[in-house]
């Protein structure tokens, strides 16, 4: 009846496949803390989480999953009543905004669609109309893990830039950092914060974020400050105040080896990695789209991200279901405004050519076994796609 012994695979995006190398990397005994493997360690990941957000300022790691991070990076830059604005694509930065207000913050969102990125030119007559600059921050995602989007965070950084507005710009970057390309300075961006455990192939757990000097300037002032979340409590010479307490021994170890991997294998081409297998997903749903019960969520080709593809459809339940339970494949159920009317797949990470396509032709099995009317040769056409593109 099934045919899903084995590795069961894990397609939904985040947290996603570890690589056994990174799970490997774990098995050891206790150690101390206070050892210099453990001191070095730390410096070498703050330096390269640097060069994976492409900035020279600082960078912080938290013992935190990404809405740890997300208060991290609030709480040292705002003040109770501070007004920000929330740019929304999806469901993320809403949630992060939700954060500032519950802290205290006045948030302002400027409205999304589900179904689009944001347009940089709203975001310049939004701030074009704050002349009294009341805006002390902006908020945005680069890829929307709910909806699929990729939002123009260069594009968006250039509109603060153009409307001469001095808010800070704040960026999430947790289903992307690892993906594709984030320039930190080179985008304008002041805050940016990811976690461990989708595009860095490492367990959940761990937060990240950068600041830059405008940033840290703003900070001396930000009374959100607590102890945990303080950039200044972690800059200190002392090790142990790096992540304010017990250094997370095991995440960090994972986190090494998982961002050694990505380094080997180089960024640019990782990167292609992604745009590649992403674009064989793109082909594949594209085809499917033909029989008129499933379709892109985001509108715009350009507006697709490359770590994970939204597909609305009436019901998925059924196909999901037979996905897990027949084939071992476990895909992205729909959340937010898209619960039950959509299912994502996603490409970030640890995938390779067999992970993808294995997965598009489960879910062509799924959609054949259960009847849902489907142009055929989605994943044939995946093939097609990177074969002709992957050179021999
Ligand atoms: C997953 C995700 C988060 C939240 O991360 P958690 O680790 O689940 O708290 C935030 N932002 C984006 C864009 C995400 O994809």
């Amino acid at each position: 009846m099934v045919v899903r012994a084995g590795r069961e695979f894990l397609a939904i995006p985040g947290p996603t496949t570890m690589p056994d190398e990174v799970l490997r990397a774990m098995h050891r005994p206790a150690l101390d803390i206070y050892s210099d493997t453990m001191v070095q360690m730390t410096g070498s990941l703050l330096r390269d989480l640097g060069t994976l957000f492409a900035t020279k300022g600082q960078t912080y790691i938290y013992i935190a999953n990404g809405h740890g991070a997300w208060e991290a990076t609030l709480s040292n830059v705002l003040s109770r009543g501070d007004k920000i604005l929330v740019l929304e694509s999806g469901r993320f930065a809403v949630g992060w905004g939700n954060a500032a207000r519950a802290m205290g913050v006045d948030v302002e969102g400027l409205k999304g669609d589900w179904r689009r990125a944001i347009r940089p030119a709203e975001v310049e007559a939004r701030l074009r109309a704050d002349t009294r600059h009341e805006i002390k921050a902006i908020l945005a995602v680069q890829v929307d893990t709910a909806s699929g989007a990729i939002n123009d965070i260069e594009a968006i950084g250039k509109a603060i830039k153009a409307a001469g507005h001095p808010a800070l710009f704040m960026v999430d970057a947790v289903a992307s950092l690892g993906c594709m390309p984030f320039e930190m300075d080179g985008w304008g961006i002041d805050v940016a914060m990811s976690g461990s455990q989708k595009g860095l192939m490492a367990p959940p757990g761990l937060g990240f974020v950068a600041a830059n000097d405008r940033a840290r300037e703003v900070h001396k002032t930000a009374d959100l400050r607590t102890p945990y979340w303080d950039w200044t409590e972690r800059e200190g010479a002392e090790h142990y105040h790096k992540y304010s307490g017990t250094a997370p021994v095991y995440l960090l170890f994972a986190q090494r080896q998982a961002i050694d991997m990505l380094f080997d294998e180089k960024l640019e081409n990782v990167f292609r990695r992604h745009s590649l297998l992403a674009e064989a997903v793109r082909r594949a749903v594209t085809v499917w789209s033909e029989g008129q019960m499933l379709g892109f969520n985001i509108a715009e080709p350009n507006e697709r991200s490359n770590t994970v593809t939204t597909v609305a459809m009436k019901d998925p339940a059924a196909l999901l279901a037979y996905c897990k339970n027949m084939c071992g494949v476990i895909l992205g159920v729909g959340i937010g405004d898209l619960q039950g009317k959509a299912f994502r797949i996603a490409h970030m990470g640890h995938v390779n050519a067999p992970m993808i396509l294995g997965t598009l032709g489960v879910i062509e099995m799924g959609l054949q076994a259960l009847g849902i009317p489907h142009g055929k040769g989605g994943t044939e056409a995946a093939i097609n796609f990177l074969g002709e593109t992957v050179a021999a």
